[in-house]
């Protein structure tokens, strides 16, 4: 899309902004043969997960080999915990591919994030439970649940997985390594909450479900959040890594978790940037999750703020002036970058507003103002461009699927919230994949995906083998 990339006149530049403005656009603007790289790195990373162990994508059999139908029906509690919130469910589906729901959110609070998350997420079902006064009559029989759990997981079953890593700036003790499922339920167990897990789905999964109990030929699930991830449903034959081990029969296809925002973690393709290496540097994951750190929500204000302190030092903007909060790492909340790119009045009175009142920099000038909606909309753009990219290389990898009508469950703050994303995804795919092929491609929003979809997963498991 780069019509992203048309940047607004700056007035009253001078020469030395309009040289360093020219430095910061080459390095973040991405061509058409970049994208095109992009996909082939894909193609190479994507072989080799369903191949081999321990490379760079993980490429994970999610033990999904049902699609639903859209029949699927009863009532499942459901967990969503995403990278900033926990959402508890009770998703009634209806088996007429509707369903209803009762949910309440909680926000992840940095002590659950560092600490006692287990007992905090069943603390927070407790209350679910008691507020919403699901009781049970009968305490043999414990309340089924569908776990959506946003991090990477090594599956071993449908309610089995050990966790590969935290990122999103978790940091819970003594979790890398062991089974989730057996963490929360002993939780739930001190606790004495009546729940039993019966599976665990990583979120893109939950798009793609919940999306197919309406859509039955979705294909993929992406998000576009806090982090970002993308599952798809993968013919067995071709995850060579897997073998059918704990099912007891052989399905055709399996939907595969790529775990891709660890895509080029070796940076051999992603145009990096020394704004991109700073915050790597920084950050608690270093050196992991290189692809998500250039687009994802909890990183893309960060990037930003880097660039514009970087013209700050060198006192092309606001007049050499940083700020308290500015000199903040993360300070930049993602939301407000939507904002900006999207403030289109005369007088910028949005990013006003915004470099002002939220970052503390009084005075700016027209120039300030513009270089930073400029600079908010060029790394963004590349954002939008580099997320395109990889569901193009997702499409392509099996090209034969477009052929016929598919629909893609997408969910995430970036998706939703940032401008045009859901345009610049088509734009992509009609560059890459010709228009013919692109209007086969019906890319939805899975709103409340993860909830639904987990519900469905649950569902689709305890049925009988087909
Ligand atoms: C996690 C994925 C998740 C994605 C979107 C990433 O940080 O590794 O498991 O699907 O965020 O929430
Ligand atoms: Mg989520």
């Amino acid at each position: 899309d780069n019509s992203s990339i048309n940047l607004i006149n700056i007035p009253d530049a001078s020469p030395y902004l309009n040289t360093l403005l020219k430095q910061i656009y080459d390095e973040f603007y991405v061509s058409d043969e970049k994208v095109d790289e992009i996909i082939k790195g894909f193609h190479d990373e994507m072989r080799a997960g369903l191949d081999e162990h321990n490379v760079l994508l993980p490429m994970i059999p999610s033990y999904v080999t049902g699609r639903p139908t859209g029949k699927e029906s009863g009532s499942y509690l459901a967990l969503d915990l995403g990278g900033t919130n926990l959402r508890v469910c009770l998703v009634t589906l209806n088996g007429d591919s509707t369903f209803d729901m009762i949910q309440q959110k909680f926000t992840i609070s940095q002590e659950a994030k560092d600490f006692t998350l287990f007992d905090w997420i069943a603390q927070c079902v407790d209350i679910f439970l008691e507020e919403n006064k699901i009781s049970y009559d009968d305490f043999t029989k414990p309340t089924p649940c569908a776990f959506t759990f946003s991090f990477p997981i090594d599956q071993t079953g449908i309610a089995r997985g050990n966790l590969i890593m935290w990122n999103k700036g978790f940091s819970v003790p003594n979790a890398v390594g062991r089974d989730i499922v057996t963490l929360t339920q002993n939780a739930f167990t001190r606790k004495h909450v009546n729940v039993k897990i019966v599976a665990i789905i990583n979120d893109t999964i939950g798009s793609l479900m919940a999306s197919a109990y309406t859509n039955p030929n979705c294909y993929m699930g992406i998000i576009f959040g806090t982090g970002t991830n993308a599952c798809y449903w993968e013919k067995v034959s071709n995850i060579k890594k897997w073998s059918t081990g704990n099912l007891d029969r052989n399905p055709d296809e399996m939907i595969v978790n790529m775990e891709w925002g660890a895509f080029d973690n070796k940076l051999q393709v992603l145009p990096f940037t020394p704004h991109d290496n700073k915050l790597n540097r920084k950050s608690q994951n270093h050196g992991l999750q290189v692809f998500e750190k250039m687009i994802s929500g909890m990183y893309l204000g960060e990037v930003i703020r880097n660039a514009i302190l970087w013209l700050v030092d060198r006192r092309v903007l606001f007049g050499g002036r940083s700020s308290e909060i500015l000199n903040n790492a993360y300070s930049l909340d993602t939301a407000y970058v939507s904002v900006i790119v999207a403030d289109d009045s005369p007088n910028l009175d949005e990013v006003r507003m915004f470099i002002e009142s939220t970052l503390s920099i009084p005075g700016t000038t027209f120039t300030d103002r513009a270089v930073v909606k400029n600079v908010c909309k060029l790394i963004g753009g590349r954002a939008k461009r580099l997320s395109a990219a990889a569901m193009c290389a997702v499409l392509l990898w099996r090209p034969e699927v477009l052929d016929n009508p598919i629909t893609i469950g997408v969910d995430g703050s970036m998706y939703q919230f940032y401008p045009k994303f859901a345009e610049s995804l088509k734009v992509e795919a009609i560059r890459v994949l010709g228009k013919e092929k692109a209007d086969n491609l019906n890319i939805i929003l899975s709103k409340d995906g993860s909830g639904v979809g987990a519900a469905v997963v649950a569902m689709t498991v305890s049925k009988p083998a087909h």
